[in-house]
């Protein structure tokens, strides 16, 4: 039997107005891996308000401004005991200018990473892709 989930997160960045550089923030998942804040869409929520309710859950950030233009899905598929779930995730781009995290029970420890340092301490392949297409898109319109 398959299960199907769906989430929906963000490659959040901090951006000073001071020192132009920007950092992305990462989160190590009790599951071991690094990955961006995310989490399952609840019932009558968006993506949008799904991302901005596990931001603010994940990390106690409340400023969020989302980069318009930017969304990129990927999926995997896992197993929970003799389940395999087929998960999809949908990731937006935002910005805070908050740098201080609070983080909840389900991560043991988080960083703001600058572009190459947080390629390589992605976990898996395809969150590495949606990292390389945000910075592409932040680029391409001057972020
Ligand atoms: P959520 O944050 O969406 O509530 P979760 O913490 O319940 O998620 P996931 O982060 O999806 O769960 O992790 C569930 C399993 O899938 C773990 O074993 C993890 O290692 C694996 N996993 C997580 N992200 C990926 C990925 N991008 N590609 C493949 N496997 C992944």
């Amino acid at each position: 039997m398959v299960q199907e989930e769906r989430s929906a997160g963000a490659i959040l960045f901090f951006l000073d107005s001071t020192v132009h550089k920007i950092e992305y923030l990462l989160l190590n998942y009790a599951a071991g891996h690094w990955d961006f804040p995310k989490g399952n869409i609840e019932n009558g929520e968006d993506e949008l308000q799904t991302t901005r309710r596990e931001i603010r859950e994940e990390t106690g950030i409340y400023d969020v401004e989302f980069i318009e233009g930017f969304r990129n899905k990927i999926e995997y598929y896992y197993r929970r005991n003799q389940t395999l779930i087929q998960k999809e995730v949908i990731f937006f781009l935002a910005r805070t200018s908050i740098r201080q995290v609070t983080l909840s029970r389900e991560h043991n420890a988080y960083l703001w990473l600058a572009y190459e340092k947080a390629l390589d301490l992605l976990t898996y392949k395809n969150a590495k892709n949606v990292l390389v297409e945000a910075k592409l898109f932040l680029e391409k319109n001057s972020l």
